[in-house]
């Protein structure tokens, strides 16, 4: 090969944005068989915003005021959605202490009143803290397309919180055009089956929902034994996804995080940059070859 035309491929690329760290990045992007997308903050554009809050024991205001207490040390974009309710509200958030997060399912911190958990309700369900109507609103809720989390206190259901994020604008033509290129592209995401479906159905992809982090490296594993896999990701809780794919990609809003572990960065947030990395490094190999 010659590492002249691997230069200019890698410089071309970074005037277009496309930033691939070296000559073995650019050879693997040419040969993936399948792109696997992260859903939040990669095809879609990672801002939920709260749309409902659900009051199942005590008051609207309280449940998210105590939400927004938990989620105060935490990066993540749920997270934000609910703070952000909360001061639109104007809400006085209560100290917390001793927060942790697990990932993928959510966190939990101590309040004066008690300890909260903001999680998936899959969590909720599985401590015994959703009753059937509960299970009824979340199921609706999620069905439009809707990320829900419960809010607990000690092993009272308090309040649910619905929020929903925005597509990508261009995230329907760059899977369509990877597509075109011959691969396979799939959503995998820790969201809940219904809002992911919902969602994969707007965008014409695969996907694979509820899947906790362990369960997404796994996924990477097995589109794996037909060829080599790029993993797409904004490096929100993604690190490991992104550093067990042949190929990692990082969105360009994504975490610092995100940028070390990737082997490729798009530094504008078109998803469809991914199609112009691997036609870049095709046509760079067809060159060398
Ligand atoms: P994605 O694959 O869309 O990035 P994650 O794996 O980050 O989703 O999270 C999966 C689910 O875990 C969320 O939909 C939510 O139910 C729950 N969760 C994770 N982190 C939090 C958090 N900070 N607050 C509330 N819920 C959370
Ligand atoms: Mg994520």
């Amino acid at each position: 090969s010659t590492p002249a035309a691997i230069a200019s491929a890698l410089a071309g690329g970074a005037r277009r944005g496309l930033l691939i760290k070296g000559g073995a990045a650019l050879e693997t992007l040419g040969h993936v068989t399948a792109v696997a997308f992260d859903k939040t903050g990669t095809l879609t554009e990672g801002r939920p915003r709260v749309v409902d809050v659900v009051a199942i024991d005590g008051g609207e205001d309280e449940a998210l005021a105590k939400a927004a207490a938990v989620e105060r040390g935490s990066s993540h974009p749920l997270g934000a959605a609910i703070l952000d309710a909360a001061q639109a509200r104007g809400l006085a958030v209560p100290n917390a202490f001793g927060g942790s997060a697990a990932p993928g399912k959510g966190v939990t911190a101590r309040l004066m009143s008690g300890f909260v958990t903001v999680g998936s309700p899959r969590q909720a369900a599985e401590k015994g803290l959703l009753s059937a109507s509960a299970a009824e609103r979340v199921a609706t809720l999620e069905s439009e397309g809707k990320t829900v989390v419960a809010v607990s206190e000690g092993e009272r259901l308090i309040g649910l919180v619905a929020m929903q994020d925005t597509l990508r604008p261009d995230a329907a033509a760059a899977l369509a055009r990877l597509k075109a290129l011959g691969l396979r592209a799939i959503m995998l995401t820790g969201d809940n089956a219904r809002a992911a479906a919902a969602i994969a159905g707007e965008l014409g992809v695969e996907h694979r929902a509820e899947l906790l982090p362990d369960a997404k490296l796994a996924a990477i594993a097995e589109l794996g034994r037909d060829g080599p896999v790029a993993m797409v990701g904004d490096g929100v809780n993604d690190a490991p996804a992104l550093a067990a794919a042949s190929v990692g990609v990082a969105m360009g809003g994504g975490t610092d995080v995100a940028l070390e572990t990737a082997d490729a960065a798009l530094l504008s947030n078109r998803v469809s940059g991914v199609a112009d990395l691997v036609t870049l490094s095709r046509a760079t190999l067809s060159n060398i070859h």
